[in-house]
């Protein structure tokens, strides 16, 4: 159940703002983020593991606007961040820089050093070569690098497979067979500091035990590595806690911290985490406004002035987003995403259409509903695309040089433009004509 944002007299609202008051103000395509969600979500995700002394970290890529970053800062959060860009990103946002960490498989000599120097919590580490350059980067600065080994615990997290990270065929984090030679390498390696262990193991999991499989799966090489005396304080346990696209599709965490958090407890180490989609998901909307009504042959196409550069999901992984009119007078009020009486609603719809619900960009793939029941529209009226707060904006690109949509953040009957829709100037800034500009530029 996601109340923040909700329909009231037939016209939705994000929290206490109506929908249409700010697409009139921001235009569109807007995302609009329900600021309260992101902050329910991660205090949620506090009070359930709160036995295991939790530190959440955010994972930035999910959503990445600064007005987020700065929210989920004050709220005390961390920051799983995956580039020099992102770990840069959450400090200009304010995050203590001993509450980051950072991830990825291909981490740059450049980036390490950055990180080094910003004093952050741990690398996520994901291969033995690895080791070798965090260790050199660090020798150089004369320090010791924090480190946690990312496992891949070869489990299968019954998701997506472009969204699978945990299996044995997957690129990320370091082969169970592979850690102890790791762990040797580290011992060696002088300027590095094992302080956790790390699985991920996907996104968007909706069954309760994949984690805490995870978890046993790593348990013998996390007692080995203490026999050892490495001084481990973390297990980083990742992300991947699926929200509900469909009505119902989404645990609670506490579905998740009941299976984990005994067998975190029992380790002896504290916990962190890193969740994405599960904080910011349901936290924003895509409102997009339609331009024309096109049927065709037995179809009928609904044109949007939103397309795939601004919500990439649908494309790539056959999404399914919950589209539904910013006004629609037969909707009981207080019908919200994941309250089932909206889709209810939706099967009941008398007046309906069936539409495919399209964008304006070149590519057959730039759709974000197909055969989908709506109340009929009308050209210029504006229709929601929910559960667009993760992988939304921040996957979004400037194909066919379109310029990425506003972003406005809600927290009550407070709203603002929390980054400006890119013009065409921003677009092309960089760009040059010609060689000679080049010089002239440099002269
Ligand atoms: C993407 C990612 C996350 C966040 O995943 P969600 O499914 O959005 O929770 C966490 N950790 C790592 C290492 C990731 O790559």
């Amino acid at each position: 159940m996601n109340e923040e944002f909700h329909y009231k007299n037939g016209e939705l609202y994000c929290e206490d703002v109506p929908v249409q008051q700010i697409a009139a103000k921001a235009g569109t395509p807007v995302y609009i983020y329900s600021q309260n969600h992101f902050l329910k979500q991660h205090e949620s995700i506090v009070q359930a593991f709160k036995n295991v002394e939790p530190l959440v970290c955010y994972s930035v890529k999910s959503n990445s606007n600064l007005g987020i970053l700065r929210a989920m800062a004050l709220a005390g959060s961390g920051f799983d961040a995956v580039s020099k860009g992102e770990i840069y990103r959450a400090l200009r946002a304010g995050a203590e820089p001993n509450k980051i960490v950072f991830a990825g498989v291909g981490k740059t000599p450049d980036e390490i050093d950055y990180a080094l120097e910003q004093g952050i919590l741990m690398f996520n580490v994901e291969s033995e070569a690895e080791l070798d350059t965090i260790s050199k980067v660090a020798a150089k600065r004369k320090t010791e690098a924090p480190i946690a080994l990312r496992i891949n615990p070869d489990v299968d997290p019954k998701t997506h497979k472009y969204i699978s990270t945990g299996k044995r065929e997957n690129k990320f984090g370091i082969d169970l067979s592979r850690a102890e030679a790791c762990a040797k390498r580290i011992k060696e390696l002088k300027n590095l500091r094992l302080r956790g262990l790390h699985i991920h193991i996907g996104s968007q999991i909706t069954q309760d035990d994949r984690h805490a499989e995870a978890i046993d799966k790593v348990t013998p090489f996390i007692k080995k590595l203490k026999e050892q005396d490495f001084p481990l304080e973390f297990l980083n346990v990742g992300g991947g806690y699926g929200i509900s696209y469909h009505p119902g599709e989404g645990l609670p965490i506490n579905d998740f911290a009941t299976k984990m958090v005994p067998k975190i407890k029992a380790l002896g180490l504290k916990m962190l985490c890193e969740p994405g989609r599960f904080i910011s998901g349901n936290g924003g909307i895509l409102v997009t406004q339609v331009i024309y009504d096109k049927p065709s042959g037995d179809k009928n196409f609904l044109i949007v002035d939103a397309a795939m550069n601004d919500l990439l999901r649908p494309s790539i992984y056959q999404a399914y987003h919950l589209t539904w009119p910013v006004k629609h007078k037969g909707l009981a009020d207080g019908a919200a995403l994941g309250d089932n009486s909206l889709l209810e609603k939706e099967e009941a719809i008398k007046d309906g259409t069936t539409y495919d619900v399209v964008g304006p960009i070149c590519e057959s793939g730039d759709y974000f509903a197909l055969g989908r029941k709506l109340p009929t529209m009308n050209d210029g009226e504006l229709l929601a695309v929910f559960s667009c707060g993760a992988y939304g904006m921040a996957m979004a690109s400037n194909y066919n040089t379109r310029g990425r949509p506003a972003e406005v953040i809600v927290d009550g009957d407070n709203y603002w433009v929390a980054r400006e829709r890119e013009t065409i100037e921003d677009q092309i800034r960089g760009e040059r004509l010609t060689p000679r500009e080049l010089n002239q530029a440099k002269a």
